[in-house]
């Protein structure tokens, strides 16, 4: 049972500073060990980027931001939480991602690897026998891989085991194909379009240009998790994922108090003793501050300036947020009347003319320009979970992302990059007539649409500056040592005590927990050293 509070009911083994996903995961590690903890969450409710609300019509249920969690499904310590004894059930898609090709042909990731070789195979002799075997040598190494991805810096224990397996397939070649840049792993590999589109497509989830060292990793990761995790939805909606996580916390004694923006972290001779909420309340942390929150926000606002060591303030006008994103909601009277309709129903689709379109579209974004063609994601909902609305309809959203700060349209013109509701409503234009042409009448079956920018997104959860989703760039120059800013690469900060949770912090975004379970894991550690100083 969690220890008793030293001065009362404002008093915790550690404070947790927002209900994201990685704030719950470091919550529910340290009830497990027996600290007691409260989580004080803004919003008025837990989830961060796992949400879902009834906004945009009646009987249809949208997921406010992230929608598919493979990398959950493949975290081995949100797996271990067993959160299925909490109400959480994972639902599929029929296929797990389809990419429409301008042939009127699918690109198609189904759950089972010989479904889609053979698809592949009868679109490109010979890329099915390709697919197989870079999965089975995904066999041989991913699960090491996935391990050392979400360890601390540097993954010790997992690098170790990942090192022994390189060499049954291929030592130095096998690592040389997962810094390739996506567009060259597919090309090396394959000689049809689908397998090449779908590594790309895959890629194009973080801002690592399709182009650069990294991006074949990314692409590479989700195809695979795709082959082995597939791409899972929970039951009702992403908020019932986060409601797990927090009904297992309750379960153990915690607390998460929503509607408690933390607007000060405590100070005291180096030490974060606890947080002063907006509301003007103060709560001490006996052992440890984590901090779910983007870096820029923490060491800009949370931390009383004169405790910020120059060095960090120098290191955080280099921090690179990711680009921004602007996500729209569609309730649909009918399923999307794609042009051709796949063997299998994909959950996640995502929607380029072609891997060099989807480099332009992304270069675009790169170069500061709004993007003319938009590279979109989306998620038919409905075709994942049928709980999400009526029979017969869909719940659908596409997400692109934008420059942070857009200095020209490389389309027509008619958008400013301003995102108010003008703006924003003729983007959206452009994204829905990238769907009409894959979809021809798709507009028909639109019965609401909603458009979340950068504005909007930000106000639902403060991580999210200007739209931007993982919580800092993801490409090479901000990763491992580098993330957030130059230094060990954990979870520990220059204040003892406090720990960065968030995606800010490595491995980055994606709902996976792995930050939040590296700062309870640091926190624990030290309090561990402390106890065997003191004796
Ligand atoms: C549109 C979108 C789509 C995405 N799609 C996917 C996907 O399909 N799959 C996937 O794996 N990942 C996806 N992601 C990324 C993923 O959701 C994030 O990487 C992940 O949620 C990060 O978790 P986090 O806990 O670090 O932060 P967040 O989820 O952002 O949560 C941070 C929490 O802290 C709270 N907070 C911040 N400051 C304070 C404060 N001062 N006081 C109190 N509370 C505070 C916020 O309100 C928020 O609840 C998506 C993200 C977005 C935005």
């Amino acid at each position: 049972m969690p220890s008793p509070s030293r001065r009362g009911d404002d008093t915790y083994d550690a404070l947790v500073i927002g209900a994201g996903p990685n704030g719950l995961v470091a919550a529910n590690h340290l009830l497990d060990r027996g600290w007691s903890v409260l989580v004080l969450e803004e919003q008025a409710t837990p989830g961060g980027a796992v949400r879902s609300d009834s906004e945009v019509a009646p009987g249809f249920v949208h997921d406010t931001f992230s929608a598919f969690y493979p990398l959950a499904a493949a975290s081995p310590f949100i797996r271990d939480f067993h959160l299925e004894k909490h109400g959480l059930r994972w639902v599929h898609a029929p296929a797990v991602v389809g990419h429409p090709r301008a042939d009127g042909s699918w690109a198609l990731l189904h759950r089972s690897r010989h479904v889609t070789a053979g698809l592949m195979d009868h679109q490109h002799p010979g890329d099915g026998e390709a697919w197989l075997q870079l999965c089975s040598q995904w066999d041989r190494v991913g699960h090491h891989l996935v391990r050392a991805l979400l360890s601390p810096f540097p993954p010790v224990r997992a690098g170790l085991g990942l090192a022994t397996r390189l060499r049954s397939v291929g030592g130095l070649g096998f690592v040389q194909t997962l810094l390739s840049p996506a567009t060259e792993l597919g090309r090396d590999r394959f000689g049809g379009e689908s397998p090449r589109l779908l590594l790309a497509g895959n890629a194009g989830h973080a801002d690592i240009p399709l182009g650069s060292a990294g991006s074949g990793l990314m692409g590479l990761l989700l195809v695979m998790l795709g082959q082995t995790v597939g791409f899972p939805v929970p039951e009702g909606g992403a908020g019932s994922f986060a409601q797990a996580l927090t009904r297992r916390i309750e379960s153990l004694g915690g607390r998460v108090q929503c509607s408690t923006p933390v607007s000060g972290v405590n100070v005291d001779s180096g030490r974060a003793t606890g947080v002063t909420t907006r509301h003007g309340d103060r709560f001490f942390a006996r052992h440890a501050v984590i901090a779910d929150v983007v870096a820029s926000k923490l060491y800009g606002d949370l931390i009383p300036r004169g405790e910020l060591p120059a060095r960090t303030t120098r290191a955080m006008k280099r921090f690179q947020i990711d680009p921004s994103t602007i996500k729209v909601d569609w309730a649909l009277d009918g399923p999307v009347p794609w042009s051709t309709r796949p063997p299998y129903d994909p959950g996640t689709v995502h929607i380029a003319d072609s891997v060099d379109q989807m480099v332009e579209a992304l270069g675009q974004v790169s170069a500061n320009a709004i993007p003319a063609r938009p590279f979109m994601l989306t998620g038919q909902m409905t075709t994942a979970d049928p709980t999400r609305s009526p029979a017969g309809t869909e719940s659908l959203w596409a997400y692109t992302h934008v420059p942070q700060h857009a200095t020209r349209d490389a389309g027509a013109g008619d958008v400013r990059g301003t995102w108010d509701r003008d703006d924003l409503e003729r983007f959206a234009d452009r994204m829905q007539a990238r769907m009409e042409k894959a979809a021809p009448g798709f507009g028909t079956r639109v019965s609401a649409r909603r458009i979340l920018g950068p504005h909007e997104m930000e106000a639902r959860n403060a991580n999210l500056v200007g739209g931007a989703i993982n919580g800092g760039t993801a490409q090479l120059h901000q990763q491992l040592v580098f993330r957030p800013t130059p230094g060990l690469g954990r979870a520990e900060t220059f204040l003892r005590g406090l720990y960065l949770g968030s995606s800010s912090a490595h491995p980055g975004g994606g709902v996976h927990g792995a930050p939040g379970m590296n700062a309870a894991r640091a926190a624990l550690a030290h309090a561990r050293v402390r106890r065997f100083i003191r004796g």
